[in-house]
């Protein structure tokens, strides 16, 4: 059982607003939500799709079995055809948590906010009113407008990377980007092959493999750039060195 839960806006025979191809039902459901679930593994799970958590609410059964939980309900917005951005609806009352501020990142990473503006306090929305009164942690993200034509273009061309996105957002969990390789790590040029040999020790004493040639300190290898690449900041941060990165050649 996970703390973060998404609700895939409306359902059963309410599709939510429809343009440009797509509805918000189906769009949620099958192409950003099992995305978002992807990336965010464990750590999120999914509001029973069969189901319109608007219409459980209102019987009782919907929010309000999500206590403990983080929430976050999809949707996508509606207007006319030029209207352009995301937007994400807290409580009137309530302030942005850190989760509300990366979601926030997000939108403004890919649609933009709607009038430039991240956040819409209202009361006037049941899931919303319903989790404030029981105290559980919900907000509702307009992703983007269905109406724009761009916007749709832009989402379906992108939803992997944007429900990427939103699961670290969700988690707040970067997923580590990896470039495979053999990577090694080399510093400058010493006036000796003793100081580099010096060198070499003391990198060692960092815990990394270490050797002195041609008057240089070098690394064992490293099967990612971003792993050499923490162990050359680490390297600098404690002796300078001017180190750099080197892939070798397969
Ligand atoms: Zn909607």
């Amino acid at each position: 059982v996970s703390k973060n839960i998404i609700i895939c806006g409306h359902g059963g025979k309410d599709p939510g607003a429809g343009a440009n191809g797509i509805n918000e039902r189906d769009f949620i459901r099958k192409e950003l939500a099992p995305r978002i679930k992807k990336y965010g593994g464990g750590d999120i799970e999914i509001f029973d799709m069969s189901k319109n958590c608007y219409q459980e609410t209102q019987k009782g059964r919907g929010i309000q079995t999500l206590k403990g939980k983080n929430v976050i309900e999809f949707h996508l917005d509606a207007a006319d055809p030029t209207a352009k951005g995301g937007h994400i609806i807290i409580a009137k009352g309530l302030s942005a948590d850190a989760m509300d501020q990366r979601l926030a990142d997000v939108l403004k990473k890919h649609s933009g906010w709607r009038n430039g503006e991240a956040f819409d306090l209202r009361d006037n929305l049941l899931n919303l009113n319903t989790a404030k009164r029981l105290g559980i942690n919900y907000r509702l993200v307009e992703v983007c407008y269905i109406t724009n034509p761009n916007e749709v273009a832009y989402l379906k061309k992108n939803v992997d990377q944007i429900a990427k996105d939103f699961a670290e957002a969700i988690t707040g969990k970067v997923q580590a980007a990896t470039t495979p390789g053999t990577y090694r790590i080399y510093t400058g040029t010493f006036d000796t092959d003793a100081k580099a040999e010096a060198a070499a020790i003391k990198i060692a004493e960092l815990g990394f493999k270490a050797f002195f040639k041609d008057k240089r300190a070098w690394t064992g290898t490293f099967s990612t750039r971003e792993a050499a690449e923490k162990a050359r900041v680490t390297i600098t941060a404690e002796y300078g060195y001017n180190p750099k990165i080197r892939k070798e050649s397969a």
